[in-house]
Order: C-alpha cells, then sequence, then structure tokens
C-alpha cells in the first residue's frame, strides 16, 4: 500500500504493509521538515513541497529556492491549487499556485493539486500548461467533473481518501473513475476512515480506503492493491 498524501510532523509506526508515503507540505517549514523526514526513511517516506492556497501568504520565491536546492530529493510539488471555502485572497492563490506549475513543468514533477469548491477554475489554469502530471487530492469534483479532469490527459488521477468508508456519494464517484487513475490517501492527521472516524488519521489507517475500493470494484484486496499502487508508482515516478 502507498499512502499518497500524508502530513506528518515526525516519524511514526508504520505498518509492514504500507510500503511507501507521500509527505505533503503546505508551507515552506512543512516543505524543509519533509525533507528531513525522508533523509530518516529513505524509500519509504517520500517528499513533496509546496504551498497549499490556505496559506498563500507563504513567499512562493522561498519555495522556489528549496525547490531549486532540492528537486532531486523530491517526488512531487504541492499540495497546491485554489481553495474557495472561506476568506483566502484569490489572487494570491492563483499567483502561488502558478509559481508551483511552472516548477513541476521546470523539474518534470507531479503536481499534488487542493481544488476546493473550485475544480472548473484549477482545470482551466492547468489547461494552459503543457506537459503536466499530477493528481486531484481527495478529490471532490462529483461525477459531473471527472470528464473534465481526464481530458487534461492521462497523466491525471484522482485521489481517494477515508471519508469514503462514510459517504455514500462518493462511492459512486468512485464507480465512475477509471480503476487506471485511481490513487488513495489518508490526508492524516485528517479525515480518519471508519471504524476510527473521530480520532486523529495516520497513515497506516490507508488499509481502510484499500478495503473499500476492493469492494465497491468487486476485486480481490491484492488486485485491488496491485492496480492502486501500480498508478501511485507511474504517477510519482517511485517504481
Ligand atoms: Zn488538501
Ligand atoms: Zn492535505
Amino acid at each position: 500500500m502507498i499512502d499518497t498524501h500524508a502530513h506528518l510532523e515526525r516519524l511514526c509506526d508504520i505498518d509492514e504493509g504500507i510500503n511507501k508515503i507521500i509527505l505533503v507540505a503546505s508551507n515552506i517549514d512543512d516543505s524543509r521538515n519533509n525533507l528531513l523526514l525522508g533523509e530518516k526513511c529513505p524509500g519509504k517516506l517520500l517528499v513533496s513541497m509546496g504551498i497549499h492556497p490556505q496559506e498563500c501568504e507563504a513567499s512562493p520565491a522561498e519555495l522556489k529556492k528549496l525547490v531549486e536546492e532540492n528537486y532531486k530529493k523530491i517526488v512531487a510539488i504541492g499540495e497546491c491549487g485554489l481553495e474557495f471555502m472561506g476568506d483566502f485572497d484569490r489572487e494570491k492563490q492563483e499567483r502561488v499556485f502558478r509559481t508551483q506549475i511552472e516548477l513541476a513543468q521546470k523539474y518534470k514533477k507531479p503536481l499534488i493539486i487542493h481544488a476546493r469548491k473550485a475544480v472548473d477554475e484549477v482545470v482551466k489554469i492547468l489547461k494552459e500548461y503543457k506537459d503536466l502530471s499530477g493528481v486531484f487530492h481527495c478529490y471532490a469534483g462529483g461525477n459531473k467533473r471527472i470528464k473534465k479532469v481526464l481530458e487534461l490527459g492521462e497523466n491525471w488521477y484522482f485521489g481517494v481518501d477515508g471519508n469514503l468508508t462514510y459517504e455514500e456519494g462518493l462511492v459512486d464517484v468512485v464507480k465512475n473513475i477509471p480503476k487506471d487513475r485511481l490513487v488513495l490517501e489518508t490526508d492524516s492527521p485528517y479525515l480518519t476512515p471508519e471504524p476510527f472516524r473521530g480520532k486523529e488519521n495516520n497513515p497506516n489507517n490507508v488499509i481502510y480506503v484499500y478495503k473499500k475500493v476492493a469492494e465497491i470494484w468487486g476485486k480481490s484486496f491484492e488486485e485491488t492493491e496491485n492496480i492502486v499502487d501500480g498508478n501511485a508508482e507511474k504517477l510519482f515516478n517511485i517504481v
């Protein structure tokens, strides 16, 4: 199993079944900390660097410098994108997002996209650029927008989290996502799946998301794991 999206402040006990975890960043401090954690657990904890749209006050120049210095040590840029819930400066969000798209393009890294109430707007921006790849993490665009994301190209994926275990509507969405475009994540410490809903989430709980997908697909756990992990390995170039 691969948890393709976790926010970890420090090392934690990881079950044997979890082969890799992608450490996602929301700001400059996270990006630096991910690098330190990644060095402690090479090959298992993989590093992403980025600025979350809610933290668009962070300095894109600082991120640029950090990525320039460390691009060989990271597997992705993000999380980045647009957040249209709440009161965050949309112009700043877009500016910071575009900087990160350019970094992804320059260093040939996939983007970990955060698009809340903003899938259409994010797709519109991404369409202006060439040769991108990435994942719409915690995909919340409904059935309606699956096609739009797929139209971005064959390098685009959908990330699904623990809320799949309790949100009926999301089950239907997963049925409609092509099997070769799905990756799974915890978004730890958030979005804890059943049966641990209400507690703090950790990457070990990604197994409940795999189990639910296996049930939805009508496939064995092993078959499901093979397909989903193959997708993640391809997207993040981590075979
Ligand atoms: Zn997010
Ligand atoms: Zn996140």
